[in-house]
């Protein structure tokens, strides 16, 4: 009966489906009944969606992580179904340019139907975000602000037989009041565009009559707090902006415009090498931007900005306008599921090293929302180095390399010096001892970076295991490696570092590269645009042309 039932519905929906729009009208009304039951009934979603005995993937978000899913996935091997409250890719390294009009906006932007369009595959997309995500059903629960359906809420509900999780993270205010509501944030498009208009709007105001010095130097006053890439690249963005454009157009109060970057630690830039960081701190002393360092953020008024440090206690800073870039924080449907699946108290979703959540099933996470337990990740390689240690290229295990890097270690021969500091020769070790020094490598690094490489390699390494898990399944003569009760059917995810950039203004970019490359200069900035374009296989090559002539940066 309940069967009889069901294909009725699967009919119904059907004959909805192949109906043109106006015919759906009127069939809508005649078979309301019908058709309520149909969208309420979850089983309807797949009944509509479904393309026959292939399994439906269904896909969190279009940011680096699932944009670099989608670019790999082979569509013709699964039903792949995509949401997200944006319908594009962006590429966020480029975002603090577009806050001062060096890039436009619709240069850094990539429609996600045009990534799988590229490729000749195929691929639904509903504009919506996911309010909850039920494991236990294999359902996640959306709601578009697009559009309404005929419940009127926009919420409609999509079941999946593998849920990929990449829906970043959201900007951390750690709690501190004010924060929300009178600073600016630099995370999407609309952030970078609201602030370029308000720098404007800051330079105008300034600019009425009958006003006073201080009433002047208050609006012109814009400060970054947090001293991170973002921040420090904003700030040198703007700095740019205003000595080479602003200036010109508003002489008469340009000698009141100050920038500081507030930073609650001692230096900028932290996870860069220590060169970097002194000569970025030095440059913006010479641009004369007001670097306040060991500065904590305590409130911020519509007014002011409330500050504590040791030598001065606490200060209230009069601004005109702040960007609050100190990190990122958990978004509010990743806390829900992580406590699902039993892992409260936790940063970003814990996943295996397949990218698998821990604590339920067909559920994978990437990019900012995840992070990799990675407790053995070394240890697991050992064997792989101990074998090549006398020409281990460090490169290739990225884990090692960062943590090398954090300890001020300058090769591997300094993890393997004893307590004394004494350097063991290689040839001495015997794999325990190996395997007991890659040990403190596992035991204190336990997250990627919250970047854009890892997020697009996390997306890329997981779109192959699923091109290839078809073929496994059907041919199970395959190289060991992928059959075998146990045994995992695909190598471990392996994060390479590919080195790092920071645009420091005045076309000088920092960049530091595996092997402990430290280069600044102009032609590290073309270096930079290159690798990000090729990272992101995104903006078009005449997009990247466009870049220099994106002059228009005045009209907000
Ligand atoms: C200004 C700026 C500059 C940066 N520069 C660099 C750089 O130079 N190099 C570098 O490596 N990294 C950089 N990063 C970091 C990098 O952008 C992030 O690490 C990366 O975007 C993480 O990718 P992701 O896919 O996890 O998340 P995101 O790219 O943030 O994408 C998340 C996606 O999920 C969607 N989403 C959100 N909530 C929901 C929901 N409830 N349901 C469905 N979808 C949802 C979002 O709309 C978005 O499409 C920068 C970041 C910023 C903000």
């Amino acid at each position: 009966m309940a069967g009889s039932g069901l294909s009725l519905v699967r009919r119904a929906a059907e004959a909805v489906r192949r109906t043109p729009g106006w015919q759906k009208v009127v069939f809508i009304v005649a078979g309301a009944g019908t058709l309520t039951y149909a969208c309420q009934d979850n089983r309807a979603l797949q009944i509509c969606d479904g393309t026959g005995n292939k399994k439906k993937v269904v896909i969190l978000g279009t940011g680096w992580a699932s944009a670099s899913f989608l670019r790999n996935i082979d569509t013709s091997l699964y039903d792949i179904h995509v949401v997200s409250p944006r319908n594009y890719f962006t590429f966020t390294p480029l975002l603090p340019s577009v806050t001062c009009g060096t890039v436009e906006a619709r240069s850094i932007v990539e429609p996600v139907r045009n990534i799988v369009r590229k490729r000749n595959g195929t691929f639904r997309f509903w504009e919506a975000e996911c309010f909850k995500i039920d494991p236990t059903n294999k359902k996640v629960h959306c709601r578009s602000d697009v559009g309404t359906n005929i419940d009127g809420n926009g919420e409609f509900v999509v079941d999946y037989d593998y849920l990929i999780v990449g829906v970043g993270a959201r900007p951390n205010t750690f709690n501190t009041p004010g924060v929300t509501e009178n600073c600016h944030f630099l995370k999407e498009v609309e952030d970078a565009q609201n602030i370029r208009k308000s720098v404007l709007k800051c330079f105008e105001r300034a600019s009425l009559p009958n006003l006073s010095e201080e009433e002047r130097r208050k609006n012109l006053h814009f400060v970054v707090i947090g001293g991170g890439p973002t921040g420090v690249e904003f700030a040198a963005e703007l700095h740019d902006f205003v000595n080479e454009d602003l200036a010109k157009l508003y002489p008469d109060v340009k000698k009141y415009v100050n920038i500081s970057v507030i930073e609650a630690g001692g230096h900028i830039l932290t996870m860069f090498d220590k060169r970097i960081t002194q000569f970025a701190e030095e440059k913006f002393k010479r641009d004369g931007i007001d670097l306040k360092t060991n500065f904590k953020v305590v409130k911020v008024s519509d007014k002011d900005i409330t500050m504590t440090n040791p030598a001065t206690g606490e200060i209230a800073v009069p601004y005109g306008m702040a960007v609050w870039s100190t990190g990122v924080g958990t978004r509010p449907i990743i806390m829900d599921f992580m406590k699902q699946v039993g892992q409260e108290d936790r940063r970003a979703l814990a996943t295996d090293e397949w990218l698998r959540v821990q604590g339920c099933e067909d559920v994978y996470a990437l990019g900012d929302c995840a992070t990799i337990a990675q407790r053995k990740v070394m240890v697991c390689s050992c064997y792989s180095i101990f074998k090549t240690s006398h020409r281990i290229t460090i490169s290739l295990y990225g884990t090692l390399e960062l943590y090398l890097k954090s300890n001020q270690m300058k090769g591997f021969n300094d993890l393997l010096k004893d307590s004394d500091g004494n350097s063991k020769e290689l040839k001495e070790l015997n794999i325990e001892q190996f395997k007991k020094a890659l040990a403190q490598v596992d035991s204190q690094v336990k997250m990627l970076p919250a970047t854009a490489q890892v997020a697009a390699q996390e997306g890329s390494y997981l779109a192959n295991c699923f091109n290839k898990m078809k073929a496994c399944e059907e041919n199970p003569e395959g190289p060991l490696r992928i059959r075998g009760a146990g045994r995992h059917r695909f190598k471990p995810f392996r994060y390479r570092h590919l080195g790092q950039f920071a645009p420091l203004g005045g076309e000088q970019t920092a960049c530091q590269l595996p092997g402990d490359w430290v280069h600044v200069g102009h032609s590290t900035q073309w270096l930079w645009y290159s690798a990000y374009a090729r990272l992101g296989k995104a903006i078009h090559l005449w997009k990247g042309l466009q870049q220099p002539i994106d002059s228009n940066r005045l009209i907000p």
